[in-house]
């Protein structure tokens, strides 16, 4: 274990002790909303390698981070990517409170029991349609019975499952209240995600914008939605579902803020750290970490710190993209 830092405080006076960690952009899938169907990849070279990423999370967890969640891209696309799991995942329970996850579940199911060995307890899964062709479109390519196979794994292993649906104008919101019963009926948390604007996706998001407000007023019709204390410093506002016992939260960057409780950076699988996900003030680690070790990434670290911004700037009816960078890349 690295030597205990400063904890990271930024320059509005908020802890930050939650980190998303990226380890690729490439993905098995192209979802429409998150990629372009030809997107280019970056080159692996350019990539912080396990053992990079390893020593990084040692020194994320002695600056007082408690919390680290893999992501991409698609996290189990990185070949070897379960030493990686293994080595933070050492730290949970002394240091690390939680290691997460964020993936598709396509290559899930033969590695569940190991991920959950390795110290992860929760996972959050993509999953936005569970109509066969309906998914395949959104994915263009995803096969719905392998990703439901990797998430009934997932439940065989004893990972608590938490599932993410964007909700899509005229594309899935006739398939949300089945969503929720669905989740309900095997205990999963059930997060429903409003589309940012993040990278060119070569169709115009605007289109399949879908407002969480009236997605919860019309939820509310069929379901009783008690606001829950439930709070992650995330985005989400958590309600339980008294007809099923199960929780709903709703991401809503676009229609509500929630910049003020923030406690989190993200780090790119190149070693670029983002202080907002919908902001480009960033610090490059990379090169730092190779040539002066702990020192500089503690350097970088405190740059981040001082430079976060207070707020996003998200605006779905720019017709640009807020920042053009896509969600694969800094990670979701
Ligand atoms: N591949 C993994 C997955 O899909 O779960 C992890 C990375 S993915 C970028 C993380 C989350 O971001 C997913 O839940 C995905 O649906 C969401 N996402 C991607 N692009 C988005 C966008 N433009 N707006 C809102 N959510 C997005
Ligand atoms: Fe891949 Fe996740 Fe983006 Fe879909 S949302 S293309 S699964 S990174």
């Amino acid at each position: 274990m690295s030597d205990a830092g400063p904890s990271l405080i930024d320059g509005f006076g908020r802890r930050i002790d939650y980190v998303r960690l990226s380890v690729t952009d490439r993905c098995d899938l192209r979802c429409r909303y998150c990629m372009a169907e030809q997107m280019r990849f970056l080159p692996r070279s350019e990539l912080l390698t396990l053992e990079e990423l390893a020593g990084l999370a040692d020194i994320l967890i002695a600056r007082g981070v408690r919390r680290i969640r893999l992501t991409g891209g698609e996290p189990l696309v990185r070949r070897n990517i379960l030493a990686l799991v293994e080595a933070i995942g050492r730290h949970v329970g002394s240091g690390l409170d939680e290691l997460t996850m964020t993936t598709n579940a396509t290559q899930l199911a033969p590695v569940a029991s190991r991920l959950r060995a390795s110290g992860v307890r929760r996972i959050n899964i993509s999953l936005d349609s569970l109509n066969r062709d309906r998914f395949r479109a959104i994915t263009r390519r995803g096969d719905l019975d392998q990703v439901l196979g990797g998430i009934d794994a997932a439940r065989r292993a004893g990972v608590a499952v938490k599932i993410n649906m964007v909700a899509l104008k005229s594309i899935n919101e006739d398939e949300i209240e089945t969503m929720v019963a669905w989740c309900g009926e095997r205990g999963f948390g059930l997060t429903l995600i409003e589309t940012m604007p993040l990278g060119d996706i070569e169709e115009d998001r605007t289109d399949h914008y879908l407002s969480l407000d009236m997605v919860k007023r019309r939820l509310e019709d069929r379901y009783t939605l008690i606001p829950s204390l439930h709070r992650t410093g995330g985005p989400a506002r958590y309600f339980d579902v008294a007809e099923t016992g199960g929780t709903i939260g709703f991401i809503t960057p676009l229609t509500n803020n929630f910049c003020d409780g923030c406690n989190r950076i993200r780090i790119t699988a190149t070693g670029t750290i983002f202080g907002c996900l919908g902001h480009d003030q960033r610090v490059e680690l990379r090169d730092a970490m190779r040539a002066g070790g702990r020192e500089a990434v503690d350097r970088a670290l405190d740059a981040v710190m001082a430079a976060k911004p207070r707020r996003h700037e998200f605006d779905i009816a720019r017709s640009r993209p807020a920042v053009a960078r896509h969600m694969s890349v800094t990670g979701g």
